[in-house]
């Protein structure tokens, strides 16, 4: 079990995390979200070891991580970290990054193993170009596989998928996150997309103001969000009579005391998001088909 306890940390003067306290069971995956320059980043590094606490702990089982201060060289063996800037060789080849930290000694092995790593990120058809000629996204997925190679216990990644293109992205996260599943990986992921982990995580922590403001699971969150900050992660959502109402859950209905004027119809795929105006105030609900502007609709709000 990953086990973090009353975490302070600042790079100077400036607290930039305050007693941030959390669990997570062996083989569990975490969201971290939280606006831009929230710590999430920060968060990861010291889980890392990568700097010293200004006070708290952090465990994995009974080994306690520790910053430089304490130790020459960053990171538990037991560990990897995937940075937002993932550094790789870049005139060495896919498999030959991936199999950075594999041993020779067992070729045959080292080569299947490399082989199931490019199959988990998709990308068996890349394995012997050079990283240098790689797009963004596909060094992302490079840096994904090696630090899965020698079995770690726990990843930290960090915006793992903020450079790979959507039409590889929903098939590489079932890919990737079914894989630490199969392996009893335990996973820390930091986003600001609540694509990359609310079919995945288990749990989900929300930083704002240095301080961890929710813990729960990633359903609960949604069904009961706390603020309008952790409304924002899951989608667009209204504040009515002072109750956050997802864009999702007002309905159109024959007669309602909720009646509104639209404005503005905004094509989604599978369905519009319509602006409008209540009582003075903008709102967004979703909607089947367009609204002609002006029209003049009754909501109702869906509790489901
Ligand atoms: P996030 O990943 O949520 O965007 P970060 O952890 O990168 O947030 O940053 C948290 C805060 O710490 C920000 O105010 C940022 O400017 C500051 N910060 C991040 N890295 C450093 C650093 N190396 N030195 C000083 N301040 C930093
Ligand atoms: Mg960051």
């Amino acid at each position: 079990m990953l086990n973090v306890k009353d975490l302070s940390f600042s790079y100077h003067k400036a607290p930039v995390l305050t007693d941030i306290s959390f669990q997570l069971n062996s083989g569990e995956t975490l969201a971290v979200i939280g606006e831009s320059g929230s710590g999430k980043s920060t968060l990861l590094k010291l889980l890392y070891g990568e700097y010293d606490l200004n006070k708290g702990h952090i465990f994995w089982k009974d080994v306690e991580i520790l910053g430089p201060k304490f130790n020459l060289i960053t990171g538990p063996d037991f560990m990897k970290y995937v940075a937002q800037e993932f550094d790789l060789m870049p005139y060495t080849s896919v498999s030959e990054n991936i199999g950075t930290f594999l041993s020779n000694f067992y070729p045959e092995e080292k080569a299947n193993r490399i082989k199931e790593l490019l199959e988990v990120v998709e990308l068996i058809e890349h394995s012997q170009t050079k990283v240098k000629y790689l797009s963004g996204g596909q060094k992302q997925r490079v840096a994904l596989a090696r630090a899965l190679a020698k079995q770690p216990e726990i990843v930290l990644l960090d915006e793992p998928f903020s450079h790979i293109d959507n039409f590889k992205k929903q098939s590489l996260r079932r890919s990737l996150f079914s894989y630490m599943e199969k392996e009893n990986i335990t996973c820390i992921v930091a986003t600001h997309d609540k694509d990359d982990v609310i079919s995945y995580a288990q749990k989900m922590i929300v930083l704002d103001g240095t301080k961890l403001i929710a813990n729960n699971t990633p359903e609960a969150l949604y069904r009961n969000p706390i603020n309008k900050l952790v409304a924002s992660f899951f989608g667009e959502f209204n504040v009515i009579d002072g109750q956050i109402i997802y864009a999702n859950a007002l309905k159109v209905v024959p007669k309602s005391g909720l009646k509104a004027t639209v404005e503005q119809s905004f094509y989604k795929g599978h369905y519009y998001l319509i602006k409008a105006q209540l009582k003075g105030k903008t709102v967004f609900f979703e909607h089947p088909c367009k609204i002609k502007p002006q029209s003049q609709v009754h909501l109702s709000i869906d509790r489901k």
